[in-house]
């Protein structure tokens, strides 16, 4: 009896040990789970307060009832009463260009100096930067967002963000969005394919801007619709990627439209509006930063606009 007893008392006294270091063990294998090593910073597909069972005691849906839209995302994002203010940055061209020649070129573009100059910036004031399906995923609360993030994003795939942009992101260590129009790739002045995988295989996401540069607001909604899943089709067929991410061109939207992005499966739209209300997904409003711009007007972009006159 006693050795028993004696063997029941340090296998008691031992759980203690025991357990912690199990723990250990679990917790270890989590840290080598290959999803996380290949996917540390990809938001889940499923928002988590979506329930993942239905609740046996509830009745059985009908089946010849209308399907509700997907669960996956809601359109509008609830807004939690301090939404956190993310600065998503518009950029077009980086390269030189004299605004006595060309006016509205020079408004668009960033001398490459200047770019490098706000990247250092950047990283001087501790600034991480989110694609946009990272961005939207963390204003669902997927994902939890560095306290000081930024979101940089390319329009119209020009060349020069390929040979400009690019090398001084990775300088950096910093990512960006790119929204391509499929239908001008290749064409000169444009990004070809090559430069477009090379963009991916970098860590940079590669998003839809449409195949022609359409206003899409002015369009009948089935072609608007050629124009969204096209650009999206073609960069997801030649790049091997999921493209969730769309850029309106010129900012031409409507609440049909966002309806629309929705419904084909993408987590956001931006336009070129100038605020900073984040809490519609497929309306996000971006900054311009503008040519000319000087490092000294730079921390303006990261400070919310006055809430009067919205
Ligand atoms: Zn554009």
């Amino acid at each position: 009896m006693f050795p028993r007893k004696q063997w029941f008392s340090t296998l008691l006294f031992s759980l203690p040990l025991i357990l912690p270091l199990l723990g250990v063990v679990w917790v270890a294998r989590l840290d080598l789970s290959p999803q996380q090593q290949a996917a540390p910073t990809v938001a889940p597909t499923v928002a988590p307060t979506v329930a993942p069972t239905v609740a046996p005691t509830e009745p059985v849906p009908d089946p010849t009832a209308t399907p509700e839209p997907s669960p996956r995302r809601s359109l509008s994002l609830l807004t939690p009463t301090d939404p956190p203010y993310i600065p998503i940055l518009m950029y077009h061209y980086v390269r030189e260009v004299e605004e006595s020649v060309d006016p509205l070129g020079f408004r668009l573009s960033v001398r490459p100096e200047r770019f490098v100059e706000q990247l250092a910036w950047l990283r001087d004031q501790g600034y991480e930067t989110l694609l946009m399906r990272e961005l939207a995923a963390c204003l669902r609360g997927e994902l939890r967002c560095p306290a000081r993030s930024v979101a940089l994003t390319f329009d119209d795939g020009y060349s020069d963000q390929f040979q400009a942009a690019l090398p001084a992101l990775q300088q950096y260590g910093f990512r960006a969005t790119f929204y391509i129009v499929t239908g001008h790739v290749g064409r000169e002045g444009y990004m070809d394919w090559e430069q477009l995988e090379q963009l991916r295989d970098r860590g940079m996401e590669v998003a839809a801007h449409t195949v022609s540069h359409a206003d899409l607001a002015s369009l009948p909604l089935e072609q608007a619709l050629v124009e969204i899943n096209g650009s999206r089709a073609a960069l997801e067929s030649r790049l091997g990627v999921d493209v969730v991410s769309f850029s309106y061109p010129a900012g031409s939207y409507s609440p049909e439209l966002a309806r629309t992005l929705w419904e084909a499966g993408f987590t956001s739209a931006v336009t070129t509006a100038q605020h900073d209300d984040l809490s519609h997904l497929y309306e996000l409003p971006r900054r311009r930063v503008l040519g000319g711009e000087t490092i000294a007007g730079y921390p303006w972009y990261f400070r919310p606009l006055p809430r009067e006159g919205r």
